[in-house]
């Protein structure tokens, strides 16, 4: 590289939007999140979750399990996983230290946390009541997208073919 296209760099570089590449690293944060969650992406992890109290949100997966996670602070501690919905209430109840009237509120919160269901070919969680208004029968048979539901009719045609 000649010293030329070297000051052409540096330039380049004083020009970057620090804002706007701050904003993509975090945005990849917070997508590596969903991933560690089981969702695709940041938004469908937001979209299934409820918000309890300031940051803090409580999703329900397709296996049953229940996940609390915080956006804010996932750089330094990881999203906790309950087996059970009794465990993510105990575990917010002595985190929160909620009295009764508190407690009862939680449950009704809880109730309305939509399950996920897991895609038949990515194994991504996703909405089913979101994408039932999009594709009903894509729903249905549990593909999370048609792109989904394309590939497994492909793989399934492979294997067809091989067999
Ligand atoms: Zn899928």
């Amino acid at each position: 590289m000649g010293v030329n296209n070297m000051e052409e760099w540096e330039q380049e570089v004083d020009s970057i939007n620090w804002k706007s590449m701050l904003k993509e690293i975090d945005e990849a944060l917070l997508d590596n999140l969903a991933v560690e969650i089981g969702f695709r992406t940041f938004a469908q992890l937001e979209e299934v979750s409820e918000l309890v109290v300031d940051d803090y949100y409580i999703c329900h997966l397709s296996d049953g399990r229940w996940v609390w996670w915080n956006p804010k602070e996932y750089t330094t501690k990881d999203p906790k996983f309950f087996s059970n919905v009794e465990e993510a209430k105990q575990f917010i109840s002595d985190f929160l230290q909620l009295d009764q009237e508190k407690l009862r509120q939680l449950e009704e919160g809880l109730a309305q946390v939509r399950q996920t269901k897991k895609c038949h070919y990515c194994e991504y969680e996703f909405d089913q009541e979101d994408q039932k208004q999009k594709n009903f029968q894509l729903a249905q048979q549990g593909f999370c997208s048609e792109e989904c539901a394309v590939e497994m009719q492909k793989a399934r045609m492979k294997e067809e073919v091989n067999w």
